[in-house]
């Protein structure tokens, strides 16, 4: 066995005896986890397509350039795992862009502090046109974003979370991290998911993106997950910023975190997006670019990895792509998305967006496309009565 190997099952075997993940990926050695993916051979992709459970070393192999030839295998066994565990269905959401004001600076995102932008934090009269124009789409699942600053923050999302929770069956948020008692409190009052990206698990390259704030906290951000599990809510979301960096070794690293979590917050659903860095205001050139075809592997990849994931594949993709990723191994897709706070209302104030969506069809337009792929359009796939 290679020493490269040996470090890798070494730390497969870690999250069983530490307590948060920060205390994992201090142990982790990056260039260990590259080279794993790296010396993966024709050999070790077909062990790893054989098998019904997998192991992180098995992602790899099914991440490496060693598993290109197989992709239209890979391909054809994700779409028959989802539809196994999740049937003929496609779940749709829209974002709630609350608010564009951030304390932080993030060399990849136009909501950055220092960028020059219209401010804006939506109130209560606000909040309700957003979600009657919402309404009238027709969905049932909203995920609430907002940047990170103190203006924003639990007094805000604990006066407006209950009327907005009114509207919907399934309110999930991608904020700030929080506490693990801010997490209870904001579960007691209709929270059922909290989506924390942690763009990249690599520490040197997190401080390079983002510069000032307390989003340059890595750990803070990194325990997030754990926090959120033990606050007992229903689903928690992971992601990286793909293109920030090496896209395999982030996704390996990602891998690990959700069996972490997983071993431990076993109540807990959890699902996984593939952002990848998109232009925006002020914007960088990714370091390490993915393919659509790529792309393509790696969710058939994560799919293999973990049949009762989630997956979630948003507007940043091109109309092309999302219509063949519908088949794909997706669960969850966003429609006719605005990124901005406002974005919805009629007449409603401007304030710039977060990013550039590249699929901006109506919602009836997907709602079309998803059927022609044979699947069904669901808006609601959960109630607190069913947990
Ligand atoms: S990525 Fe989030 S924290 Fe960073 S600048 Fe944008 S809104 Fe703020």
């Amino acid at each position: 066995m290679s020493e490269n190997v040996a470090k890798i099952r070494l730390l497969e075997q870690s999250p069983a005896v530490v307590g948060q993940f920060s205390e994992w990926i201090d142990k982790a050695d990056w260039q260990a986890v590259t080279e794993c993916h790296q010396g993966k051979t024709t050999r070790d992709v077909l062990r790893a397509l054989g098998k019904d459970t997998l192991s992180v070393e098995d992602f790899a192999a099914l991440i490496s350039p060693a598993a290109e030839p197989y992709l239209l295998d890979m391909v054809a066994k994700s779409e028959q795992l989802t539809l196994q565990r999740f049937g003929n269905i496609v779940s749709l959401f829209a974002p709630l862009y609350l608010s564009n004001t951030c304390a932080n600076e993030c060399t990849y995102c136009g909501f950055s502090m220092s960028n020059a932008i219209r401010r804006l934090t939506l109130n209560d009269t606000q909040i309700q046109q957003e979600v009657a124009a919402i309404k009238r789409k027709g969905f049932d699942h909203i995920l609430l974003v907002t940047g990170e600053t103190n203006k924003v923050s639990m007094p805000y999302f604990e006066q407006m979370l209950p009327k907005i929770k009114a509207h919907f069956s399934q309110l999930s948020m991608e904020v700030q991290p929080l506490e693990t008692d801010e997490y209870q409190r904001l579960k007691s009052i209709g929270l059922d998911g909290v989506l924390v990206y942690q763009e990249t698990y690599r520490r040197k390259t997190y401080l390079e993106h983002h510069l000032r704030g307390n989003k340059s906290n890595f750990n803070f951000r990194l325990d997030a997950p754990d926090r959120i599990g033990q606050a007992g809510i229903h689903k928690i979301g992971l992601g990286v910023l793909l293109g920030l960096e090496d896209w395999r070794t982030d996704s390996m690293m990602m891998a690990q975190h959700l069996r972490h979590l997983q071993k431990r917050y076993w109540r807990s659903r959890f699902s996984v997006a593939f952002p990848r860095i998109r232009p925006c205001e002020g914007g960088i050139v990714p370091k390490s670019l993915i393919s659509d075809r790529q792309l393509v592997q790696l969710i058939a990849a994560w799919r293999l990895f973990d049949r009762d994931l989630e997956m979630s594949l948003s507007t940043r993709e091109s109309p092309e792509f999302r219509h063949h990723g519908v088949r794909m191994g997706f669960t969850t897709m966003s429609a006719e998305s605005k990124t901005q706070p406002g974005g919805y209302a009629e007449g409603a104030e401007e304030a710039l967006e977060q990013f550039e969506i590249s699929d901006d069809r109506s919602v009836a337009d997907i709602a079309t496309m998803i059927r022609s792929q044979g699947r069904e359009v669901v808006w609601k796939d959960w109630d607190p009565a069913l947990s």
